[in-house]
């Protein structure tokens, strides 16, 4: 039995790969099979070209912090234990966006542009969350 109290996603048939990669400790982003865009969050459909086949690939995971807000009230009571927190919009090296808690940087130290990549915590036996942390 997990210690986590926060809210973990419902894996569906179209996001089932990308949470199987957080499991083993990898970033896995669809990659439009006819143009190569990627996408993220996982959906049907390229929002470039329209196409609906997509493949997987294991991506760097590093990226730029593009915006940031630091939680004070917990959205949820599961999330009070770890207030303050950041949420982190983060461009990735792919050229997508993604949000996730940044850790390890105090909130008056993060600026726009700071290099950060992802990191991998157990959230319960079968959800592992991403996280971002400053690189290097
Ligand atoms: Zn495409």
């Amino acid at each position: 039995m997990s210690d986590y109290a926060g809210l973990t996603p419902q894996p569906t048939a179209e996001t089932q790969p990308y949470w199987d990669g957080l499991n083993d400790h990898k970033l896995r982003l669809q990659r439009c099979a006819d143009c190569g865009k990627f996408r993220h969050y996982p959906r049907p459909v390229c929002d470039a070209c329209y196409a609906m086949e997509a493949t997987w690939r294991q991506v760097s995971g590093r990226g730029r912090v593009h915006s940031w807000t630091v939680a004070h009230h917990p959205f949820h009571p599961g999330f009070k234990a770890e207030l303050p927190y950041v949420l982190a919009t983060v461009d990735l090296e792919e050229g997508v966006r993604m949000i996730a808690q940044l850790r390890s940087v105090a909130p008056e130290a993060i600026a726009i542009g700071l290099p950060v990549e992802v990191a991998f915590e157990r959230a319960t036996d079968e959800v592992t969350l991403p996280v971002f942390r400053k690189a290097g």
